[in-house]
């Protein structure tokens, strides 16, 4: 029995297919273009195998309603060329297997919590920071949606006083994704993340915005763990302030585990999305 599994990115599209005990077969990359020309590819690839069932874990926002007309398809996304292409569709339509949908976030929550960090666990919010912020939610072992996915990358936080900076969201400029992904730190000062200085103040603000919003997921659904990841997480020390600061604002109001092992990083670097989207396949046939 083989799966397949697509965790699709605004930069790359990854595909894997991987047998009954999930180990990768074969895996490949492939760039984000226009749709016509990734699709082209993504076929190529699963048109190799005799796939028994398919996880696609697909950037956002997508529709996830079955009754309604944009289930499956990408919606408002600002990538070029994107926005209303039926994904699921095209696959479904091709390979005729059950095919998981649901986000990349939602997916790599899921393959955090079943193989990953959060393993053991019923429930956990995967926040990624990169390019953008980006959160899934496992709720009861089960990747959450309700009326839309969650988009827990886009709350509004309390800025601090002395921050200027306009914010790079598209749609809400000063969201949590507009004053704290990776790019923000190069605008706020001049020098790419990767390069800024361990001691440079930017990192407590970028800290404390990201413990303000770690501190309301936990207010309002009381995950068992927090995982983040992400480029910006390569930050050793990042982390350390992330905690300290989550305890610091959560003044001992709500009883966590303490803040090292409920915000963790991600145990599947780079990977949970693929991983969660072969999972998701799996329990399509499981199921
Ligand atoms: P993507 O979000 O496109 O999948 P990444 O997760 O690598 O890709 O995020 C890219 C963003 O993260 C860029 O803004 C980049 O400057 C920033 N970034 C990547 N690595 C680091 C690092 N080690 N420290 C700080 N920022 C980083
Ligand atoms: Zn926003």
């Amino acid at each position: 029995m083989l799966y397949g599994g697509i965790e699709a990115g605004g930069t790359k599209f990854v595909c894997a297919v991987a047998d009954e005990k999930l180990q990768i077969k074969e895996k490949i990359s492939i760039a984000t273009t226009d749709p016509q020309t990734t699709f082209k590819q993504v076929f190529a690839f699963f048109d190799r195998y005799p796939i028994e069932a398919l996880g696609i874990g697909s950037f956002g926002p997508i529709g996830i309603q079955p009754d309604q007309e944009n289930y499956g398809h990408i919606l408002a996304t600002p990538k070029e060329g994107w926005a209303g292409v039926d994904f699921l569709g095209q696959m479904k339509q091709r390979y005729k297997v059950p095919t998981a949908w649901t986000t990349d976030v939602n997916a790599a929550a899921f393959g955090e919590i079943k193989r990953g960090a959060a393993k053991g666990r019923h429930s956990c919010i995967y926040l990624t920071i990169g390019t953008g912020i980006g959160g899934g939610v496992v709720i009861n072992d089960e990747v959450f949606e309700g009326i839309s996915h969650p988009e827990i990358g886009h709350l509004y936080i309390k800025r601090a006083a002395e921050d200027t900076y306009q914010g790079t969201c598209p749609y809400h400029k000063d969201c949590l994704e507009g004053l704290a992904a990776g790019p923000s730190l190069e605008a706020r000062t001049g020098i790419k993340g990767e390069e800024l200085p361990l001691d440079h103040p930017i990192w407590d603000l970028q800290a404390n915005y990201l413990a303000q919003a770690l501190m309301s997921y936990t207010l309002i659904l009381a995950p068992e763990i927090i995982i983040l990841g992400g480029g910006v997480m390569n930050q050793d020390h990042l982390l350390k302030k992330i905690q300290q600061q989550f305890s610091e604002l959560m003044a001992g109001y709500m009883e966590t585990p303490k803040a090292e092992d409920y915000i963790v990083r991600w145990g599947l670097p780079n990977e949970s999305g693929l991983i969660g989207a072969l999972l998701l396949a799996q329990r399509e046939r499981e199921y």
